[in-house]
C-alpha cells in the first residue's frame, strides 16, 4: 500500500461506514469530480455484494460473507494508479468532544469510543471503518469529519432541553444536531453564491432528503438547528416521526402494551412520510399518488412541508437578520413542489417563490420581490470531508 511519503500523492479517499456496509468515493487532491465509487453492502452475509463506478462504468461483484476490510481490500484494488494523500471518514457522533474535524490518533479513537453510547449504531460502525483503513494504509494520515462538530457553537439556550440540569451534568443529554457537514457545505457555497464572505453570512439552511434537519447560521456559526440528542427530533423525515409529545411513550406503552423500544423502532422506522401515508417514504413516489389521488399520500405532504415551515420560522428567532433560505438534500434540490408548498407557508415573511425558476431547480428560485431570497444549493458531503482531509493533513 502506498504511504504518504510516496511521490504524486493525488487524492483523497472518503469512507463511510456502517454496520453492514461501506460507502467509499476517490476525489482528487485538487478538483471536485469523483474518481472512483463505491459501495458494498449486506456485509457478513451470504448476499455481500461491491459496487464499484469507474470511468463511466459501474461493476457489480458477489463477495459473499465479505467483512469490512476485504470490502476494501477489493474497492481499493480499483483504484490503480490513484495514491492517497489521506483518509477521511464520516463519523455521526462527536458529542461535545469535537468542536472541529481531528486528525486521527489513539486519543481521538477513544474520544469516539467514548461518543458510542450517544449513537450506538453509527460510532461503533465508523470505528470499524477506521481501523479497518489504518490497516491497509498504515501510517496514511486520517481524519475524521463529524456530524455534530459544526453544530457545536450552539448556545447554551438552543441546546439545552427543559429537563432537570443532573441528566445534562451526568449524561451529557442535549441538543447535538447532525448532518453538520451538509449544512456547512452548502452555508459556504451559499455564502459564494451571495458574494459574501462565510463569518459574514447568516441563514438559514434546510437539509430535506431521506432525513431532514434545518439549521439556523449566524455569521458563518451553527446557533440552532432541529436534530438533537438523537436524529430522531424535529421535523418529519422519511421514516421519522420528528416531534411528537413527549408522553406519547407511556400512553401507547399504556394502550398498547409496546415495549419502549418497540415504540422508540416505530418512531424511527414506520413513521414520518411512510407512516402518514401508508405507502412510501420516497418523495417521488408520494407526488406521483397525490396527483393520483391518493389522499394519504397528500396528507403526508401537507403535513411535511408545513412542519418545515413552521420549524424554518421557528429558526428565525435565532437569526438577527438573515441572506437567504437554502433548500438541500435530495427532495430540497429536486422538488419544486416541495419548495413551492413549504414557501407558501412563509409567505407572512415575505418569501415568493419565482414559479418558473423553481420549477427549473435554478440556484436562486426566489421571485424579485420575495423579502428574503431563496436558494438551491446541491450538497456534497463527500467534497467537504475530502477538503478537511486536506485540510488537516497538508
Ligand atoms: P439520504 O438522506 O438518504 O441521503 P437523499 O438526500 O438522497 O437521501 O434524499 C432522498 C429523498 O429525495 C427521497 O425521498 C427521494 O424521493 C427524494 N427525491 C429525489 N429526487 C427527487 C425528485 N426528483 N422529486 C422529488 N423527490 C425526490
Amino acid at each position: 500500500m502506498q504511504t504518504p511519503s510516496s511521490t504524486g500523492a493525488d487524492c483523497v479517499i472518503v469512507i463511510n461506514c456502517g454496520s453492514s456496509s461501506l460507502k467509499l468515493a476517490v476525489l482528487p487532491a485538487e478538483g471536485e469530480t469523483v474518481l472512483l465509487k463505491g459501495l458494498a453492502e449486506r456485509l457478513g452475509g451470504p448476499d455481500a455484494t461491491l459496487t464499484v463506478e469507474k470511468d463511466g462504468e459501474t461493476t457489480v461483484t458477489s463477495i459473499p460473507s465479505a467483512s469490512h476490510h476485504e470490502a476494501l481490500q477489493a474497492t481499493v484494488r480499483s483504484m490503480d494508479g490513484l495514491t492517497p494523500r489521506g483518509i477521511g471518514h464520516r463519523v455521526v457522533h462527536g458529542g461535545e468532544e469535537f468542536t472541529a474535524s481531528a486528525l486521527i490518533d489513539d486519543g481521538v479513537m477513544e474520544a469516539v469510543e467514548r461518543c458510542a453510547s450517544l449513537a450506538p449504531l453509527h460510532n461503533p460502525a465508523n470505528l470499524t471503518g477506521i481501523r479497518t483503513a489504518r490497516s491497509l494504509f498504515p501510517g496514511l494520515p486520517q481524519v475524521a469529519v463529524f456530524d455534530t462538530a459544526f453544530h457545536q457553537t450552539l448556545p447554551p439556550k438552543a441546546f439545552h432541553y427543559a429537563i432537570p440540569h443532573s441528566y445534562y451534568e451526568d449524561l451529557k443529554v442535549r441538543r447535538y444536531g447532525f448532518h453538520g457537514t451538509s449544512h456547512h457545505y452548502v452555508s459556504l457555497e451559499a455564502a459564494r453564491m451571495l458574494g459574501k464572505r462565510a463569518e459574514e453570512t447568516s441563514l438559514i439552511t434546510l437539509h430535506i432528503g431521506n432525513g431532514c434537519s434545518g439549521c439556523a447560521i449566524r455569521d458563518g456559526r451553527s446557533v440552532d438547528t432541529t436534530m438533537g440528542l438523537t436524529p430522531s427530533e424535529g421535523l418529519v423525515m422519511g421514516t421519522r416521526s420528528g416531534d411528537v409529545d413527549p408522553a406519547l411513550h407511556q400512553f401507547l406503552q399504556d394502550q398498547t402494551g409496546m415495549r419502549l423500544g418497540e415504540i422508540t423502532a416505530m418512531l424511527n422506522s414506520r413513521s414520518g412520510l411512510l407512516g402518514l401515508s401508508g405507502l412510501s417514504n420516497d418523495m417521488r413516489t408520494l407526488s406521483d399518488a397525490a396527483r393520483n389521488g391518493h389522499q394519504r399520500a397528500a396528507l403526508a405532504i401537507e403535513v411535511f412541508c408545513y412542519r418545515l415551515a413552521k420549524s424554518t420560522a421557528g429558526l428565525m428567532a435565532a437569526l438577527e437578520r438573515i441572506d437567504a433560505v437554502v433548500f438541500t438534500g435530495g427532495i430540497g434540490e429536486n422538488s419544486a413542489e416541495i419548495r413551492a408548498a413549504t414557501a407558501a407557508h412563509l409567505a407572512i415573511f415575505g418569501i415568493h417563490l419565482d414559479d418558473a425558476k423553481n420549477s427549473a431547480h435554478a440556484n436562486l428560485i426566489s421571485s424579485t420581490n420575495s423579502r428574503i431570497p431563496c436558494l438551491v444549493v446541491p450538497t456534497n458531503e463527500e467534497l467537504m470531508i475530502a477538503r478537511e482531509t486536506l485540510r488537516l493533513t497538508s
